[in-house]
């Protein structure tokens, strides 16, 4: 398993079907954007929308979300907001990953030469376990005023994602996987987790391999991530360090994240925000999401389409720097939008 799931992927009269979930926030309207500009590029893409908001009580929508991506096989997907005071809702966006077994969260973490940032040349690839460890969503309150949270990490799922991360490293010429853990506190847990990571690097000569402590890599990350190549990440420490790697390249409107299981893929923004501050402002990095999309066509094999959208992005942000707020800049999203087109039309022959 690599960035490609085992399965064929639906495709009616020469045209790829892919299920779209808009999500809450900002969700919708960066829909509308990657829509766009596959209609401006020609894209052979149809999207199925199934709308999932933080407003449905039942799980009605989620169960026709799930069926909706084991047809199409691959979808896009806007983040849905979680309410933290109801112990009884889950989370939509969980339980997607859980029932769908998108166990590879991807994200390549990389400086844009347009976008002012502390530190320059910045390129590392996290990859995080997605379905276990805190995510297991089995918390109760046994005894009044005394909560329980089982964390869950199994041999199978850790050996799993670390041979994702060394073959991943293997095929992307990388050259070192470093472990993050909390093993000196969290002996069981943690412990399984690296020591699954140190067996199956031991099948990788030609890849180096180390770890650090959870704490340590938090501080080493910001201070010198120059150090870094690949990280290898349980659950919830994986989804804190993704958000401090894309803070340093540019924060919440620039890196798409990949999640992949044995038959799906799902595409999303790397920070899984909501952005419902933002919600209408015409504000709203649309690049994120497009990138996102541009992930999903190249896991479609539509390669020239996918390269076609990538360099009117890499244009917009890095030569003629159209930024909006989130970068320090002025425009607005129809201004990185327009040129974005402009760009895609100008390489697109119809
Ligand atoms: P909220 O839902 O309150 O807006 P989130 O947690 O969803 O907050 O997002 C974190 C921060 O990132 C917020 O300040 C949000 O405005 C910002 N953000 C998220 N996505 C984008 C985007 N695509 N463009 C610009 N800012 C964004
Ligand atoms: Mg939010």
């Amino acid at each position: 398993v690599l960035t490609r799931t085992n399965r064929v992927q639906a495709k009616y009269g020469g045209r790829f079907m892919v299920t779209m979930l808009p999500g809450d926030g900002i969700g919708p309207e960066l829909m509308g954007h990657v829509k766009e500009v596959f209609r401006y590029a020609g894209v052979p893409v149809d999207f199925e929308e199934v709308h999932l908001e933080s407003s449905q009580e039942d799980m009605k929508h989620v169960h026709k979300a799930i069926t909706s991506i084991q047809r199409n096989g691959v979808a896009l997907k806007g983040n849905i907001e979680t309410r933290t005071n109801c112990p009884n809702f889950k989370s939509r966006n969980v339980e997607l990953r859980l029932q769908l077994g998108l166990f590879a969260n991807v994200l390549h973490c990389q400086s844009q030469p347009g976008v002012r940032t502390r530190h320059r040349d910045i390129d590392i690839v996290l990859i995080r376990q997605n379905t276990e460890g805190e995510y297991s969503c089995l918390e109760h309150e046994n005894v009044k005023g005394v909560v329980e949270s089982l964390k869950i990490i199994t041999r199978e799922k850790s050996e799993q994602i670390a041979r994702y991360a060394f073959d991943y490293a293997q095929q992307h010429n990388r050259k070192k996987v470093t472990a993050v853990h909390k093993a000196n506190i969290m002996k069981l847990t943690d412990g399984l987790f690296l020591q699954c990571c140190k067996e199956v690097a031991a099948e990788y000569s030609d890849i180096q391999f180390d770890n650090m402590i959870i704490d340590n890599c938090s501080m080493q990350l910001v201070a010198n991530p120059h150090q870094f190549d690949v990280l290898l990440l349980p659950n919830l420490y994986g989804n804190i360090l993704n958000n401090i790697a894309c803070g340093l390249v540019g924060g919440p409107g620039l890196t798409s994240g990949r999640n992949y299981g044995n038959e799906y893929a799902l595409f999303e923004t790397g920070t899984r925000n909501t952005g419902k501050s933002i919600a209408g402002k015409n504000i709203a990095n649309p690049i994120a999401m497009l990138n996102a999309g541009v992930d999903l066509l190249k896991h479609l094999g539509l390669t020239t389409h996918s390269k076609v959208i990538s360099a009117a992005v890499d244009k917009t942000l890095n030569v003629d720097q159209i930024h909006t707020p989130d970068l320090g800049g002025q425009a607005t999203t129809t201004d990185v939008m327009q040129n974005i087109i402009k760009e895609v039309v100008a390489n697109t022959q119809l």
